[in-house]
């Protein structure tokens, strides 16, 4: 029997729903899963975690700092491209693999990642300033879904080392 347009369109947002994390709206972390098995090897992986959010929460409330979630995920989502995949992965870690990319090309991504740090700075939106600390890794030839994070993962890292509000690319 054929499917009718609303059974259809039913199936549609289930599938979209599937893959969005419910409070920001970008792609959750069961897609992300699927998406590093199929992109390791031709994308950047960029691995974001905000600053000190707890005391964010602690000083505005939660509210406030889902907020902040919902600004984060919007601005990324805004400052790369379509076709690139934005995503929450945890608490207050976000994710976006960006496809065809080659580590010769990463002044696009720290022209983006400039913006973005720019845009999140600013108080003009009525929220309080946040900054991110965020890895950089590429995929290569040999790369499995954990080599590809574990990279951007110690670059995450020592950007909060060396005192947050920074990226760095894997080495
Ligand atoms: P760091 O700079 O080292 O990242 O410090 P941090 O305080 O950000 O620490 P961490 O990233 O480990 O903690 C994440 C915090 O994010 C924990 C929790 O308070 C907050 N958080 C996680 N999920 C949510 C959420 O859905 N909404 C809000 N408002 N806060 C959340
Ligand atoms: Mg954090």
């Amino acid at each position: 029997m054929p499917c009718t347009r609303k059974a259809y369109i039913q199936t549609q947002n289930l599938q979209h729903e599937a893959k969005t994390d419910g409070l920001t709206g970008v792609l959750n972390r069961a897609y992300y899963d699927e998406l590093l098995v199929t992109h390791r090897r031709d994308s950047a992986l960029i691995l974001i975690d905000i600053d000190n959010f707890k005391s964010f929460n602690d000083d505005f409330g939660h509210e406030m700092g889902d907020a902040v979630l919902v600004e984060v995920a919007a601005t990324l989502f805004g400052t790369f491209r379509q076709s690139d995949f934005v995503c929450r992965i945890g608490g207050d870690e976000f994710a976006i693999i960006m496809i065809q990319m080659k580590p010769e090309h990463r002044e696009v991504i720290e022209r983006k990642l400039d913006k973005v740090a720019a845009f999140l700075r600013d108080t003009s939106n009525g929220l309080p300033p946040v900054t991110l600390s965020v890895g950089i890794a590429f995929g290569e030839e040999s790369s499995t879904p954990d080599s590809v994070f574990q990279a951007a993962d110690r670059a995450l890292y020592k950007v909060k080392r060396a005192g947050r509000d920074g990226y760095r690319f894997a080495e």
